[in-house]
C-alpha cells in the first residue's frame, strides 16, 4: 500500500467532491498495483482514480493489457513519452526505461523530442505514447520516428482524444489564429482526430491492432471513463507492431 500516495488522494477526493462518500460504491480492482477497494472521482468521472497508485482509467486500460499478456518491463527498452505517474513509480529504475518529453519534467528521466528522437533503429522493445500527437504539428513524422526506433516485432502504444462522430481527422487551415484552433480542438491541442487515427499508423508501416476487453472487465476495473460529458466515451489504446 502507497500510504502517502493513499492520503494525498483521499483528502483531495474529500476536498473537492465530498458527497461521493455518502454513495455506496463497488470495490474495483486496479490494474497496475493490484489495489482492491473504492476508487475515487475526477471531476464528472466517477470512480475514476485509484487512490492508491493515482492510476486513471486510460492507465488502467494500459495496465490491463500488459498483465493480461505477461509483459514484464523490466528488462525491456521502453520509451515512454509523457509517463503517467503510476508508471513512471514503477518503472523508473529499469536500466532500459528512458522516459521522455519534450522539455523536463518530474516524470521524465531525458528530453526527447517525438519528431526527432536521438536513438538509434530498432533500438525499443516498446514505445507508449498516450495523448502526445494531438499536441504535435507534425503527428506523421513522430509516428515515423516510433516506428524507426522500434524493432522489427517490437510494439508500440497509441491514443490521442477521438472523436468518434467524425470520419476523417480535421487539420485547421494554416492561416487560422492559434487561439481559434485551440478554442476548437482543446487546450494546446493542434487538430482533431476522426476515426481515421489507426489509418494514419498504419500508413507509417505499423500493423495496427486495438486494446480490447469485456463489459465485465471493463466495470470491475474501471477502464471506461462512464459518464456524461465524455468526448469520445471510450479512450482507444492502438497496439501498433513493426
Ligand atoms: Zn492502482
Amino acid at each position: 500500500m502507497n500510504i502517502g500516495v493513499f492520503m494525498q488522494e483521499y483528502l483531495r477526493a474529500a476536498v473537492r467532491k465530498p458527497r461521493q462518500f455518502l454513495q455506496a460504491r463497488p470495490a474495483r480492482l486496479c490494474t497496475i498495483c493490484g489495489y482492491e477497494g473504492r476508487f475515487l472521482d475526477v471531476g464528472p468521472r466517477p470512480e475514476a482514480r485509484c487512490p492508491n497508485c493515482s492510476s486513471k482509467e486510460r492507465d488502467r486500460i494500459m495496465g490491463y493489457y500488459l498483465h493480461s499478456n505477461n509483459i514484464d518491463m523490466s528488462s525491456k527498452n521502453l520509451l515512454h513519452f509523457s509517463a503517467e505517474r503510476p508508471f513512471f513509480r514503477l518503472w523508473r529504475r529499469n536500466p532500459g526505461y528512458v522516459a521522455g518529453d519534450i522539455k523536463a519534467s518530474k516524470v521524465a528521466n531525458t528530453v526527447v523530442d517525438i519528431t526527432n528522437i536521438r536513438f538509434e533503429d530498432g533500438y525499443f522493445d516498446h514505445v507508449i505514447c498516450h495523448h502526445i500527437l494531438e499536441h504535435v504539428p507534425d503527428d506523421v513524422q513522430g509516428m515515423r520516428e516510433c516506428f524507426r526506433v522500434l524493432k522489427p516485432g517490437g510494439t508500440a502504444f497509441f491514443s490521442v482524444p477521438l472523436d468518434p462522430s467524425r470520419s476523417e481527422t480535421w487539420e485547421p487551415p494554416a492561416d487560422m489564429p492559434p487561439a481559434d484552433v485551440e478554442r476548437i480542438c482543446g487546450w494546446d491541442h493542434v487538430r482533431l482526430y476522426g476515426r481515421d487515427f489507426p489509418d494514419k499508423l498504419a500508413a507509417v508501416g505499423f500493423q495496427v491492432d486495438e486494446i480490447r476487453f469485456s463489459p465485465e472487465d471493463g466495470e470491475r476495473h474501471r477502464l471506461t471513463e462512464n459518464h456524461a460529458l465524455a468526448r469520445q466515451g471510450l479512450d482507444r489504446i492502438f497496439i501498433c507492431t513493426r
